[in-house]
């Protein structure tokens, strides 16, 4: 069965909706301010590689100065009935929701993610965790968490650049209705929507110091970990750094949530659904370029469906978009940064080396910018780098298995654990592989798909706590 192929005229979303600044300083006790310690870099748009502004870079004395300032707010926020914590909570939802389309123009200049996914995903999920936690903020002592649950104070918050404001919302939400104030780190190649989210607290009149954005490298997130007035950090990102934090952080007393890599399993039965598993296995891998913790980046297929199922795939990823990701036609935008290109560039290189078949979906990459096909390896087998390295981007890894007894097995052999997929039509081989597969989230029949009142966390790598749902108060209060 051919696809139909339709012609698109352009649909671009307007960016004057934007008002960029050329340069942004500090969010520090309810005011932007500029870096004691000096410096900045640039953040550009991975579409075109604009420069879209100039940073502040926070130096460990702004550091300790964002600190200070949550301290001194901890004390009266915590104070605050928790019916007015959550007249505010509700409040900078409500912001989000009104400023939705400038977030989601802005999301996408400069993470380079098409506007469909900031204005139909990041940006109303983002709004939606807010909505959520202020309900829970007047009914802490109902959590399931102790009588009389106190927050920790200060807590420190380390995010990545996939999903830079939703990061941000899953953060920020839970902490701020428990009753402690943050101090947050967005990465360096997203601090944009974080800047403007600081501009909506000021709106919002939330109490100065109650949050304080610190932008910066590396070496920023290491600063604010390390600092003795943080009494809880809570890091998103790759399992390297999450594993250095928790060496610096042990015996320090403080406490910690680890939200890290994975390599998720998609496992497709022969009695499913194939053409709903087709957008299923598009959406596990392909939403967002891949560029997914809990992305299906592996394929598992049971062998007497193989062949059918890749075709369909192949044909399928033959109709996808790829360019400018203001067009609403849009569905792969740019990929976030050089050094991530080229660790995709890497990784599927050495699939190819190591002996597997590689297939580009056929679409023309644009001169400017980072970009990278959607990409599917088959013949592929466990050993390889390809089946056992998250490449956070748009490359699928597939493998076979004949019995649910291997797809198992194979599921399970890897170093992580936060999610995996199940496609059947049986509701009891659901429940039987559910119980079996070692990761946080299995979806059935569905895959990537989030909602605030759902707890999401890792196995092994993949990092220890929970985000999302009552779960997710847990790493903010003190029973
Ligand atoms: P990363 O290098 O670990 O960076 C994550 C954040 O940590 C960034 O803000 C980064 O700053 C900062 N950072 C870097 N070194 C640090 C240090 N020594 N101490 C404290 N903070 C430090 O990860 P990434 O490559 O940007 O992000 C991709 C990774 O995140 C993937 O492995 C992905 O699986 C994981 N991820 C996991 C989840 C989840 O929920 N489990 C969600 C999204 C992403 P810079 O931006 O300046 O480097
Ligand atoms: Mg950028």
């Amino acid at each position: 069965m051919a696809h139909p192929r339709f012609a698109y005229a352009p649909a671009p979303e307007s960016r004057a909706v934007v008002r960029l600044r050329p340069s942004y300083g500090l969010f520090i006790g309810g005011e932007f301010v500029d870096p004691l310690d000096g410096g900045g870099f640039k953040t550009l748009s991975p579409a075109t590689e604009e420069v879209l502004a100039e940073v502040a870079a926070a130096g460990p004395r702004d550091v300790d100065r964002a600190v200070r300032a949550a301290e001194e707010a901890a004390g009266p926020w915590a104070a605050l009935a928790g019916s007015e914590r959550a007249k505010y909570v509700f409040r900078i939802a409500r912001l989000i929701q009104e400023r939705a389309r400038e977030l989601a123009v802005l999301e996408v200049l400069d993470n380079g993610k098409p506007i469909r996914e900031t204005r139909d995903v990041d940006i109303p999920l983002a709004a939606a965790h807010f909505f959520y936690y202020a309900g829970w903020a007047d009914k802490l002592e109902y959590a399931g968490l102790g009588p009389a649950p106190r927050p920790i104070g200060v807590v420190g918050q380390v995010i990545p650049w996939n999903f830079p404001l939703l990061m941000a919302a899953w953060k920020l939400a839970p902490a701020l209705a428990a009753g402690n104030t943050c101090v947050l780190k967005p990465a360096e190649t997203t601090p944009l929507s974080a800047l403007l989210l600081a501009e909506i607290l000021q709106q919002a009149e939330l109490p100065p110091g109650v949050v304080n954005i610190v932008t910066g490298a590396g070496d920023t997130g290491a600063a604010l970990v390390a600092h003795p007035g943080v009494r809880k950090v809570a890091f998103t990102g790759s399992t390297a750094v999450g594993k250095e934090i928790q060496r610096r952080l042990a015996g320090t007393g403080k406490r910690l949530t680890l939200e890290l890599g994975g390599k998720a399993a998609n496992i497709v039965f022969e009695d499913a659904p194939l053409s709903q598993a087709v957008e299923g296995i598009v959406n596990g891998i392909f939403f967002n370029q891949g560029e997914v913790c809990c992305a299906g980046s592996r394929l598992l297929v049971q062998e007497p469906i193989a062949d059918a199922l890749v075709d369909a795939l192949k044909r399928r990823l033959g109709t996808l978009r790829l360019g400018d990701p203001l067009d609403k036609n849009t569905d792969i935008g740019a990929i976030n940064s050089p050094a991530q290109l080229e660790k995709i560039r890497d990784l599927a290189a050495s699939g190819e080396q190591e002996g597997a078949q590689r297939w580009e979906a056929p679409c023309a990459l644009p001169a400017q910018g980072w970009w990278f096909p959607p990409t599917v390896f088959t013949g592929v087998s466990p050993v390889q780098r390809i089946a056992r390295e998250e490449i956070f981007g748009p490359v699928l890894s597939v493998l076979t298995f004949r019995t649910p007894e291997e797809a198992v097995q194979k599921a399970n052999n890897t170093t992580y654990g936060l999610s995996a997929g199940v496609w059947t039509e049986k509701g009891s081989r659901i429940l039987w592989m559910a119980n079996r597969l070692r990761a946080g989230v299995v979806w059935a029949n569905t895959f990537n798909r989030f909602d605030p009142t759902s707890p999401f966390g890792g196995y092994r790598e993949s990092g220890f706590g929970r985000e999302g749902g009552r779960h997710g108060l847990e790493a903010y209060l003190e029973p």
